[in-house]
């Protein structure tokens, strides 16, 4: 078998087993191959071991692989830092973006969504360990960025996406499902959590993930 079709075989079972251990069901969690720094051809492989969703970081580099490939059933998500001057290539050519963590972002994602396509999922980047190194709104701004967010007719609010400081276990996922659960009770619509990567994957699906986003334990490591 073809090493990345091996890799994301071990990746699945890997998310079944946590999902059973949790006592959830492995169909709620989605899985993102995050094929940053890869080449299509990797794209490709994982393609035909029948994945379908990708995440990229750099707009121009994502757009370059998606210009390679032809597989119109792709869902390309956008997860690095979104730069004003590179959100119209976001709005332009992915499904989701998982990293909105401010109104300015939202508003011109929001302007620059194309008409024939359908809205643009969104879920916001939230600092959940309020760490200053990072990127993403604080807990206490989330609510007043989500209701913002749902008023914007080409964005449709989908979740919470967070990158935890490394090593510190299950209590910033538990932090940002306990964040979700009431900004839900307080009237917000999402279905999704965006956390878990190759090393924390099982904290994360233990701690309510929906959507577990994988490079390198798919692809192998980064240069
Ligand atoms: C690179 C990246 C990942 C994947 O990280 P791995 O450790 O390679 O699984 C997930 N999420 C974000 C936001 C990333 O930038």
């Amino acid at each position: 078998m073809p090493k990345i079709a091996d890799n994301l075989t071990q990746v699945r079972r890997l998310i079944q087993q946590s999902a059973s251990a949790a006592g959830r069901n492995p169909s709620d969690i989605t899985l993102l191959a995050v094929s940053k720094t890869k080449t299509a051809a990797d794209i490709e492989e994982a393609y035909q071991a029948g994945q379908r969703d990708f995440g990229e970081n750099y707009a121009q580099e994502a757009v370059e692989k998606m210009a390679q490939l032809s597989h119109p059933d792709i869902n390309w998500h956008f997860i690095g830092p979104i730069q004003s001057n590179k959100s119209r290539m976001i709005a332009e050519h992915f499904t989701w973006a998982h990293t909105v963590d401010r109104l300015k972002i939202a508003e011109r994602l929001n302007q620059q969504r194309p008409a024939h396509l359908p809205p643009l999922q969104v879920c916001i980047q939230v600092n959940i360990d309020a760490d200053e190194a990072k990127s993403g709104c604080l807990p206490t701004e989330t609510a007043i960025l989500g209701d913002a967010i749902r008023r914007l007719p080409r964005l449709h609010l989908r979740g919470l996406m967070t990158i935890p400081k490394e090593g510190s276990g299950r209590k910033p996922f538990e932090d940002l499902a306990v964040l979700a659960h009431s900004l839900r009770r307080d009237g917000l619509c999402m279905d999704t959590l965006s956390m878990g990567m190759s090393a924390d994957l099982s904290d994360a699906v233990a701690a309510g993930s929906t959507l577990v986003r994988v490079g390198s334990a798919i692809f192998g490591s980064r240069a």
